[in-house]
């Protein structure tokens, strides 16, 4: 198995410890994205066979969908390490340089949320990425000279929520661009199914069915809703989840049966009751909901706008005669037209 050295990461919260326990570990035991796995698969053994490191590969799609999780199931295939780090933790290219001074032959350099990255580290880490070298200025002024190190020959996976806000340059020095889409409820079940296993939990087929439905196509968010029913099911009953059990817990929680929690209901009520359904922008809202945009816009807004409650306009966030059913509130289009007309015969 891959051996993961971690240079400078803070200790991970319990969600990623959750998420990493739970993690498959090769890629025949990833569930669903099977063109993805499929395009890998061929790719590690091409790598094998050419005795060459595995070309540069770009992850993009919105959070849990699974980045992380291929990029960590490729060295345990190729039998190499793995070094983890994020776009926001490499502020300048001298953070870079204990990753690329450690890097063992076909190695894989995991950069999460690589959008975030400034572009004077993006700038660095092209030759890196190109030739295997980096260009290290010593010195300043007059007396300044760059020197060039040889790099051993590795892989750069890159992940990313954003692919729209990665420049050009640095998209084009990804060998594979894999995006990542929202799963099936059949292939949800199956993940469910399968990690309550890990967890030594018995589960009913339909709660597993009932779980995935209400996941947001999103395999952490499944592994969370499993999580709490599998407390629930301890604390309140035997320890099994049935159908019946997973949907007294799932009500606990505040998940409704379409799937909404808390947030995605909050996020429609602002929109509703506070700009009169919208149109209104990302950051209106979020100050309203005391929240971070980028929570908005990557965790809450994505599945709104798949399950058609918003839509997104040039003129802002809007929403549709859906968002105002589920409120139990009259749309405006439909007010106007329960207006008594002029026209109208009585
Ligand atoms: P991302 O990096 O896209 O935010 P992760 O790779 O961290 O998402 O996925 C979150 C969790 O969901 C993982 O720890 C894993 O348990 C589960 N998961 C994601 N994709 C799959 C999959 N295809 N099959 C099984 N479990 C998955």
């Amino acid at each position: 198995m891959a051996r993961e050295k971690t240079l400078g990461a803070s200790p991970p919260p319990d969600d990623k410890n959750r998420d990493a326990a739970l993690r498959p570990k090769l890629l025949k035991e990833v569930i669903g994205q099977r063109n993805v796995a499929e395009r890998l698969e061929i790719a590690v053994r091409a790598s094998k066979i050419l005795n060459e490191p595995l070309g540069h590969i770009l992850f993009d799609g919105p959070p849990g969908l699974g980045k992380t999780t291929f990029a960590t199931v490729l060295p345990n295939e190729l039998g190499t390490s793995i070094q983890m780090t994020s776009g926001p933790a490499l502020s300048k290219p001298a953070d870079l340089l204990p990753f690329l001074t450690n890097l063992e032959e076909s190695s894989i350099l995991f950069i999460d949320e690589i959008h975030r990255m400034p572009r004077v580290v993006e700038e660095f880490i092209y030759p890196a990425m190109e030739d295997f070298r980096i260009d290290i200025v010593l010195g300043d002024g007059v007396n300044a000279r760059t020197i060039s190190m040889h790099l051993k020959r590795f892989t750069l996976i890159g992940a990313t929520t954003r692919g729209g806000m990665l420049s050009g340059p640095m998209r084009d020095r990804f060998k594979m661009r894999e995006h990542l889409d929202y799963y099936s409820v059949e292939e949800l079940a199956t993940i469910v199914k399968v990690n309550a296993a890990k967890l030594n939990t018995t589960i009913a087929d339909a709660a597993c069915v009932e779980i995935a439905r209400r996941s947001r196509g999103t395999p952490r968010v499944a592994n969370a809703r499993l999580h709490w029913c599998r407390i629930y099911a301890v604390g309140t009953a035997d320890g099994v989840i049935s159908l019946d059990l997973a949907e007294r817990a799932l009500l606990q929680q505040e998940v409704d049966p379409t799937g909404l929690d808390k947030n995605d209901r909050r996020y429609l009520e602002v929109l509703v009751d506070v700009f009169g359904g919208g149109p209104t922008g990302a950051d209106a809202m979020a100050a309203t909901m005391n929240i971070a945009v980028d929570t908005l816009t990557d965790e809450i807004e994505p599945y709104l706008l798949r399950e058609q409650f918003l839509i997104r306009t040039p003129r802002g966030r809007t929403a549709t005669a859906k968002a105002f059913q589920l409120l139990g509130k009259l749309h405006p289009e439909e007010s106007k037209s329960d207006k008594p007309s002029l026209f109208d015969p009585d």
